[in-house]
C-alpha cells in the first residue's frame, strides 16, 4: 500500500497490482497507468459508462483521461456498442480486404481535405513509424527534425527527448536505442522556427521530414505559437522535405477536421489514432496521394499489418466519427470550457500559481505562472503539487492522468453531474496543492 498521507486504501486494485507485477514488467502494460509520477496504488478499472469509471475496489470516478483521448463520446456509448457487437457476430479477423475498412478511409478522407489517401494500422506507434519510412522512402534521405517535449509513439528514432511516459520517468535516451537509430533524429526546441530553420542550413539536402504534433498535448497541453506550423510547412516546401503532422492526439478530437481543422496548415503525411478507432485498436497515416504513391503494394516502400483495418475496429471507429457531427464538438468543447473555468477558479482562490492552457477542448494545468511554450519551460512546474492535487481528486472520485506531462480528456457524456462532482472535489484539491511541499 502506498506510504502517501492522503492516499487510501484501494485493497482490490492492490492485489492485483501485485499479482500484475509477478507476471508484467513494473505491473502495467504502458508505463504511465503505475502511478509512479504520483505514488499510491494504479486503480485496476471494471466498468466504465459514460463519463464515469468503477475500479475494482467499486469506486466511481469522473474520468478525465477518457483513455487517453479515444473515448470522446464517453464509455460505452449505446450506438458504438451495437456496431461492435454487429461486426463481432459477423467474425473478428479475415485477413482479407473488407467494407468496413473503405467505409472508415472514405470518411476520414471525406473529412480532411489534405488526407487524399489513407492507410490503416493498429497503433499510433506504427502510424508515426510508417509515415517516416514513407517519408524517407519518398525524399530518399535519411534525417528527421522532431521536437523536445513530443512523443510519437515509441518508434526508436523518435524516442529522444520524447514526451509522456518518457517525460514522466525522466529517461534521457532510452536503453536499447542504437545510436544508429537516434543518429538520423534532429531534436529541436518547440515553438523555435529559428532552430528549423537554422537546422535545415546546417544539413542541406539531407533532412526527409519534420514531425511535429499538430498541437503537444504529450508535455502538458503546449499549443503552436502564431505561424509556428506555417512556418515548418514552408521550411520543409523551401527545402524538399516533407511535413508530417501527428494528429495521433488532435486528430478527430480537437475539430471534426482535427487539428487541421482549428489551424488550416497543408500537411504533406498526417498520422492518426485515437479517436478514429472507438476504444479500438486502429490508426491510420495518409496525405498526399503522390507520396501514398510509393506505398507497397502501389509502390517500393514497404509496410503491411496482420490486422490492419480489423473489421471490429473499424466498426467501432466508424460508428463513433458518424456520431461526431458538430453538435458533438459544440458539447465537448463548451464542457471543457467549464471545467478548465472550475480548475482555475479553485486553484486562484488559494493562490497556487499556475498557468492553464489549451488546445480547442484538450487542456492541462502547469504548476507555474509562466507561460509554457515548450519542454524546458514545462519541466520548470512544480510538479509535486501536481501530486497533491492529483490525489486529492482521486479520493474524491475525479480520475486525473497521473502525471503533469498529460492532457486532459473530456467528452460529450460529461454531463452536469459529472461536472458537479469535479466541481465539489477542487477545492479540497486546489487546498492540497497550495499546502504541498517539495
Ligand atoms: N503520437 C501522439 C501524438 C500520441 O499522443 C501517441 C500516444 O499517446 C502516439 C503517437 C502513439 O500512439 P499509440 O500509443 O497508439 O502507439
Amino acid at each position: 500500500m502506498s506510504e502517501l498521507p492522503y492516499s487510501y486504501e484501494a485493497p482490490a486494485s492492490q492485489a492485483l497490482f501485485d499479482r500484475a507485477a509477478a507476471v508484467t514488467p513494473g505491473g502495467v502494460n504502458s508505463p504511465v497507468r503505475a502511478f509512479r509520477a504520483v505514488g499510491g496504488t494504479p486503480r485496476f478499472m471494471v466498468s466504465g459508462s459514460g463519463p464515469y469509471l468503477t475500479d475494482s475496489d467499486g469506486r466511481e470516478y469522473v474520468d478525465l483521461v477518457c483513455s487517453w483521448g479515444p473515448m470522446i463520446l464517453g464509455h460505452a456509448h449505446p450506438e458504438v456498442i451495437a456496431a461492435v457487437q454487429e461486426a463481432v457476430a459477423r467474425g473478428t479477423s479475415f485477413g482479407t480486404p473488407g467494407e468496413g475498412e473503405v467505409a472508415l478511409a472514405e470518411e476520414m478522407v471525406a473529412r480532411i481535405e489534405p488526407l487524399e489517401q489513407v492507410r490503416l494500422v493498429s497503433s499510433g506507434t506504427e502510424a508515426t513509424m510508417s509515415a517516416i519510412r514513407l517519408a524517407r522512402g519518398f525524399t530518399q534521405r535519411s534525417k528527421v527534425i522532431k521536437f523536445a517535449g513530443c512523443y510519437h509513439g515509441h518508434v526508436d528514432a523518435l524516442l529522444a527527448s520524447a514526451g509522456s511516459g518518457v517525460a514522466t520517468f525522466a529517461l534521457p535516451d532510452t536503453p536499447g536505442v542504437t545510436g544508429a537509430q537516434a543518429g538520423d533524429t534532429i531534436v529541436l526546441p518547440y515553438n523555435d522556427l529559428d532552430a528549423v530553420r537554422a537546422a535545415f542550413a546546417a544539413h542541406p539536402g539531407e533532412i526527409a521530414c519534420v514531425i511535429t504534433e499538430a498541437s503537444p498535448g504529450n508535455m502538458g497541453v503546449v499549443p503552436p505559437l502564431p505561424g509556428f506550423n506555417q512556418g515548418l510547412k514552408d521550411a520543409c516546401a523551401a527545402n524538399g522535405a516533407l511535413y508530417i503532422s501527428d494528429e495521433v492526439m488532435t486528430g478527430f478530437r480537437t475539430s471534426r477536421a482535427g487539428w487541421y481543422g482549428v489551424d488550416g496548415v497543408r500537411p504533406d503525411l498526417m498520422t492518426f489514432g485515437k479517436v478514429m478507432g472507438g476504444g479500438f485498436p486502429a490508426a491510420a497515416f495518409g496525405g498526399r496521394a503522390d507520396v501514398m504513391a510509393h506505398l507497397a503494394p502501389a509502390g517500393p516502400v514497404y509496410q503491411a499489418g496482420t490486422l490492419s483495418g480489423n473489421p471490429v475496429a473499424t466498426a467501432a471507429g466508424l460508428a463513433q466519427l458518424r456520431l461526431l457531427d458538430d453538435a458533438a464538438y459544440e458539447k465537448v468543447n463548451a464542457v471543457s470550457a467549464q471545467i478548465q473555468s472550475l480548475v482555475t477558479e479553485a486553484l486562484t482562490k488559494e493562490g497556487v500559481a499556475h498557468t492553464l492552457q489549451n488546445a480547442s477542448n484538450m487542456f492541462s494545468v502547469f504548476f507555474t505562472e509562466k507561460p509554457v511554450r515548450d519542454y524546458d519551460d514545462a519541466k520548470q512546474q512544480e510538479s509535486f503539487r501536481f501530486t497533491a492535487f492529483f490525489h486529492s481528486l482521486l479520493a474524491n472520485g475525479v480520475y486525473l492522468p497521473p502525471s503533469s506531462f498529460e492532457s486532459w480528456f473530456v467528452s460529450t457524456a460529461h454531463d452536469e453531474r459529472a461536472v458537479q462532482r469535479i466541481a465539489d472535489a477542487l477545492p479540497a484539491a486546489a487546498r492540497a496543492a497550495a499546502e504541498a511541499t517539495a
